[in-house]
């Protein structure tokens, strides 16, 4: 399959509901990003659902509908899902109510971690402290050396002492767009940087957990507050993440051009329906 080029506003009519990224399609670090403001105008003037199915694991999801709101996007926290909400899950199955957890991550970070049921620690507030889990939830909130240094401090020392380690990501992204053609680093790559020092000393050692798009948790969350059989488009703008989710969860999407680009012999996994320049 081949992607179309595509006119978002042109993609109203055809589904039922959208589901929208909101990094690099809605805003970036700069503010709005081009035709979000009319995207979400037609889809509520055609009088269809949204929800933006987001990564960041940063702010609440009233934080975030204040700061759409703030840049001219109304949108409602109860139509945000984020996927700080699947630390919750998670716990649960994972059996870790009342694990001292490391989180790297903002305010908002560690109430998601503490609503779940988890003893919260900050690298701040670490010291010579033993944790049973790590979170990485965001590259903001903390010291960002310090704050790595001191997860693999303690993640080795529990290893050396023949005690798990719970590691999280609920952010998968591993590269974020701070603003016009302009990058950076974030949860994800926290993980993967993290995993590595680990392994260095304990190769066998348990890797981290990804919440986040693209597996299919968020994508349930986003749909329980849907009608269950409304034909939903994902708009994102990262071919592992948003596209490659979406395709696991059975909807159609549309990469918006940003950090990913399109190249012909993606995996199948990658291959979005539409092509788009921007949400015009
Ligand atoms: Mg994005």
């Amino acid at each position: 399959m081949v992607p179309a080029p595509a006119r978002f506003l042109d993609l109203v009519d055809r589904y039922d509901g959208f589901l929208f990224d909101a990094y690099g399609v809605l805003v970036d670090a700069g503010g709005v990003c081009p035709g979000a403001v009319g995207a979400i105008a037609a889809v509520r003037t055609a009088g269809k659902p949204l929800r933006v199915v987001t990564n960041d694991a940063s702010r609440s999801p009233q934080n975030a509908a204040a700061r759409f709101a703030r840049v001219g996007l109304p949108i409602a926290a109860d139509e945000v899902v984020t996927s700080g909400q699947l630390i919750a899950g998670h716990v649960a199955t994972a059996g870790l109510a009342g694990a001292r957890a490391l989180v790297l991550g903002t305010d908002d970070a560690r109430a998601y971690a503490a609503a779940a049921g988890l003893k919260t620690i900050t690298p701040a507030s670490l010291g010579d402290g033993d944790v049973d889990a790590i979170l990485t939830c965001d590259d903001a909130g903390f010291a960002l050396l310090e704050g790595i240094n001191a997860a693999l401090t303690a993640a080795v020392r529990a290893l050396d002492h023949g005690r798990t380690v719970a590691l999280v990501c609920p952010n998968p992204d591993l590269t974020y767009p701070r603003g016009p053609g302009a990058l950076g680093f974030t949860a994800g790559a926290l993980a993967m940087i993290l995993e590595a020092g680990i392994r260095r000393r304990h190769p066998g050692a348990p890797g981290f957990a990804y919440l986040g798009k693209p597996a299919p948790a968020i994508f349930e969350l986003a749909r329980t507050s849907l009608p269950p059989a409304a034909r939903l488009l994902m708009v994102g703008d990262q071919l592992e993440t948003d596209i490659a989710g979406a395709g696991g969860a059975g909807l159609d999407a549309a990469l918006v051009t940003g950090i990913s680009r399109w190249r012909d012999g993606e995996p199948a996994a990658h291959v979005p329906r539409w092509l788009l320049d921007d949400l015009t």
